[in-house]
């Protein structure tokens, strides 16, 4: 399938899920938008290097997502939005009654209200445009819960929420809103949360990668950041125009137990 001429802007995508989002996208031919909340020359040669490798219009550009209004001024700065993908997201493991406040507000922030004010800034550019695809990155905490990860859990089950209303708000348009929800995908993301499950559950490396985060994805194996790209671009072929307002596990059976 060709995505040429269409524009598509992903949140926090300069590492991990993004960022293979990011080159299979582009590989389809789309012209990519990376971000995060750096801006640094790394950033800016990872789009050059996909835009070099594909022949499209990659660019980055700078913009915090746990700020409201900059979330806005991505959307604008892109001049162009026929595909939104909503993936920044950061987390932090603790208990409810120890969880710190600030944590719970970036995590609150970043994860579900971004995609609210990229939402909002991308829908009148694609109803102009005639055509539009929002993917959200959830989770499978996103429709399953699981200890010390109340804020990351309440977000992601907000982004499928949030995934609907998109849908039903622009069902009778040509424009489609659904939600990709990985299990575990070895990202920088996950590689950061080993050494708190190491401490949390006394366990060495090895061990608590496959009893305690692969304990639940019955396939054993993490899913790859290129799987996550093929099913965006899935998300935005022909064959997908009728499916809205639901999520897609790729998460090895995780919500299968
Ligand atoms: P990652 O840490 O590699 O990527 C997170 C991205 O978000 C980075 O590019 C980072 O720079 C960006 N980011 C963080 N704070 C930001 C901010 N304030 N403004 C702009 N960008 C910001 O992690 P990842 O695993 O690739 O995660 C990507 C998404 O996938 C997240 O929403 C995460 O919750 C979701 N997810 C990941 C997994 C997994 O197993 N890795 C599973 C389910 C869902």
């Amino acid at each position: 399938m060709t995505l040429t001429g269409k524009t598509a802007i992903i949140t926090g995508s300069n590492s991990g899920i993004g960022l293979g989002i990011a080159r299979e996208l582009a590989k389809a031919g789309a012209d990519v938008v990376l971000n995060s909340f750096s801006d640094n020359d790394e950033d800016h040669a990872i789009a050059k290097e996909i835009a070099d490798e594909t022949g499209t219009n990659t660019r980055y550009i700078q913009a915090d997502m746990s700020k409201g209004d900059q979330c806005r001024a991505l959307v604008e700065k892109a001049g162009a939005c026929d595909i939104l993908i909503n993936n920044a997201g950061i987390q932090h493991v603790s208990g409810i009654d120890e969880f710190p406040t600030e944590k719970w507000d970036a995590i609150i922030a970043i994860n579900m209200s971004s995609a609210f004010h990229t939402t909002a800034a991308a829908l009148p550019m694609m109803r102009k445009a005639g055509w539009g695809r929002v993917i959200n990155i959830a989770s499978a905490h996103g429709l399953t819960a699981s200890p010390y990860k109340s804020a990351y859990v309440a977000a992601k089950h907000g982004v499928v929420g949030l995934t609907k209303v998109t849908a039903l708000e622009t069902a009778q348009e040509p424009i489609t809103a659904n939600a990709i929800c990985p299990g575990y995908v070895m990202t920088p993301l996950v590689e950061a949360q080993i050494p708190d499950t190491m401490e949390k559950y006394n366990m060495d490396r090895e061990t608590a990668i496959k009893e305690v985060m692969l304990t639940r994805q019955p396939s054993k194996e993490f899913a790859t950041t290129e799987q996550m790209g093929g099913t965006a671009v899935f998300l935005c072929s022909d064959a997908a125009a009728q499916i809205t307002g639901t999520t897609i596990s790729v998460d090895g059976g995780w919500t299968a137990l």
